[in-house]
């Protein structure tokens, strides 16, 4: 018989964090096991199809980025593989970055700046 009863903890916020990642980790299992069901085991991006032991490589991606937003309908779920939901994270941290519009839109900082505005005022200046 083991008793770790009397193993003394920090404050047990180390118990809390491993429990709420015990929860999500849960949760996680649970909707991808529902997608699983839902949709063909094929990733939406690249097409490949995931069997066996291959399919722990097909993971879940929340169109809205929103994992607490699961509809039963799987409206909100894509299967994408690892590789394809790297890329699709990352192009939505560029597309934070580059703003709304998206890095498609050809708009530097220069373009906004205009370098003959303060060419014109020394003009008027000289009149
Ligand atoms: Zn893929
Ligand atoms: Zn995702």
């Amino acid at each position: 018989m083991t008793t770790d009863n009397n193993q003394t903890k920090t404050d047990g916020s180390e118990k809390i964090i491993a429990e709420v990642k015990h929860q999500r980790e849960l949760r996680e299992k649970t909707y991808r096991e529902r997608a699983l069901k839902l949709f063909p085991h094929v990733c939406a991006k690249c097409s490949r199809e995931f069997t066996g032991k291959k399919l722990r490589e097909l993971t879940v991606h929340h169109r809205d980025h929103d994992h607490d937003n699961n509809p039963p309908d799987g409206s909100n779920w894509e299967l994408l593989c690892i590789y394809c939901h790297d890329n699709e994270h990352s192009r939505n941290l560029d597309a934070q970055w580059y703003g709304p519009e998206g890095p498609g839109v050809d708009q530097g900082p220069s373009l906004t700046h205009n370098p003959f505005a303060s060419l014109g005022a020394l003009l008027k200046n000289k009149k």
